[in-house]
């Protein structure tokens, strides 16, 4: 189906001339408000009309009723008022039919564009919306969805649509999860885990009001060995490790033999977690450095007397696995590699002793504890030719980043919300093009619409 919508847009100018960036706003303005809700509007309606058409005559129309009934009386109209991101449609007079068959009545033009019974928004809108909650507070997107968008919602709206929406659900792709034992499958993966305090609301008074409480969030991020990232799955409800492990075993989550759970030196994590990642514990060398501060500051040390040490232990642990195939690589290279990692194990132990040596008992016991597993990823890749890469700068980067993020936006949320908005910035910093295609999907954009545009012009003075 084809029709043209003409439409008049009048422009005054002052003779004298005007600012660009007046016009650049007057047009936004008048198009945000008025011009793009009043075409959508009239778009839905054409064929809102045409159908209307096909009804009279007794045509079928690309609908039909549940009972399997194609054709149709008319039953009157309804109103019906939709958000969407480029403004809210108000369309006054749809369509409504009745099944001669089963008396059921409908609504033809929703139900063929998608709109459910009871939704009041777009997908496109609530996509636009999840993603800047989970920027920012939802007060400041109030402002900014009113400022360019004139979608006029109160903030409680976006916090209930973030409450109520599935698109924070997180599957483990299947390509990460282990197969049948004998069969070739999936390759092994890494597992990134990491637990974080912040404050968030509590639950002793309405909505944004109840005391500040702490939050706590633990997060599990996957890596393949093509250094893909997927997200496993966040939790904000003061969940223990156990309980975690226990989930993603219900769930089925296993991954492949051969699998290695990269997380901080807590013994909790990859006690609990061994049942899921089938594999090997190999400590983060980023929370190492990290946590060696914390032990240093535990014993008195500052940010300064702490750095050079942890300076040293980053190159200490600064051991690149080649970028060949094991096979590939030489049987005295390998000699080399081991006795590099022979080399910096006996620099660690020097390490040890000169923070031993400056008072820091608790950070000499922590980088005893730490050293074995250090190098793990060395010494097993030396035996068994399987790369498990330490800490790529992309993942501490997108820990850190998050991190700050579920902080920062914590102060917004209770339990619920602090859940739902850290598994969607998981989803979109994980995987954005995983995230992207979600929403094509769910917004069903299959080249069914096209549009063009033509300007006619008229001076008049
Ligand atoms: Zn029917």
């Amino acid at each position: 189906m084809h029709f043209n919508i003409v439409s008049n847009l009048g422009v005054t100018v002052k003779d004298s001339g005007f600012s660009i960036d007046e016009l650049v706003v007057r047009m936004q303005e008048l198009f945000n408000q008025k011009a793009f809700p009043e075409l959508l509007c009239e778009i839905l309606m054409m064929f809102d009309e045409m159908m209307k058409l096909l009804v009279m005559r007794k045509c079928p129309i690309p609908f039909s009723c549940g009972c399997g009934g194609e054709s149709f009386v008319l039953d009157g109209t309804r109103a019906r008022k939709i958000r969407t991101p480029i403004g809210t449609v108000d369309i006054p007079a749809l369509m409504r039919v009745k099944c001669p068959y089963c008396g059921k009545t409908h609504v033809p033009l929703l139900e063929i564009c998608g709109i459910e019974a009871y939704q009041t928004k777009t997908d496109g809108l609530e996509k636009l919306i999840l993603e800047k909650c989970a920027q920012t507070s939802y007060r400041r997107v109030e402002k900014d969805v009113a400022d360019s968008m004139c979608v006029r919602l109160d903030h409680s709206t976006f916090h209930r649509w973030m409450l109520r929406t599935d698109a924070d659900d997180i599957r483990v792709p299947e390509d990460a999860i282990a197969s049948i034992p004998g069969v070739e499958g999936p390759r092994p993966v890494q597992v990134f885990a990491d637990g974080m305090k912040c404050k968030s609301v509590g639950d002793d008074g309405p909505k944004g009001h109840g005391h500040a409480v702490q939050g706590d969030i633990k997060v599990l991020l996957g890596i393949r060995e093509s250094g893909t990232v997927f997200p496993i799955g966040t939790w904000a409800g003061h969940e223990t490790w156990e309980e975690i492990g226990d989930e993603l075993e219900r769930r089925k989550v296993k991954f492949p033999e051969g699998s290695v759970l990269v997380c901080d030196g807590e013994p909790e994590i990859s006690e609990q977690l061994a049942r899921i990642v089938n594999g090997d514990h190999q400590r983060c060398q980023w929370h190492t450095a990290r946590d060696l501060y914390y032990e240093m500051w535990l014993d008195g040390g500052n940010r300064d007397k702490c750095r050079p040490f942890q300076d040293r232990l980053k190159k200490i642990m600064a051991i690149e696995l080649p970028k060949e195939d094991f096979e590939k690589v030489s049987d005295e290279d390998k000699k080399a590699l081991s006795d590099k990692t022979d080399a910096a194990e006996k620099q660690m132990d020097g390490l040890i002793a000169d923070v031993r040596k400056g008072g820091y008992e608790k950070a000499a016991g922590y980088l005893e504890r730490a050293k074995s597993a250090i190098f793990a990823y060395v010494r097993r890749w030396l035996l068994l030719g399987i790369a498990c890469p330490k800490a790529s700068s992309f993942i501490e980067r997108t820990m850190r980043e998050l991190g700050r993020r579920i902080k920062k936006l914590a102060y917004n949320w209770k339990e619920a919300g602090l859940n739902k908005v850290s598994s969607i910035l998981l989803k979109i910093f994980a995987s954005n093009e995983e995230w992207e295609k979600y929403w094509r999907e769910r917004m069903n954009l299959n080249q069914k619409v096209m549009l063009s545009f033509k300007l006619q012009k008229h001076l008049c003075r």
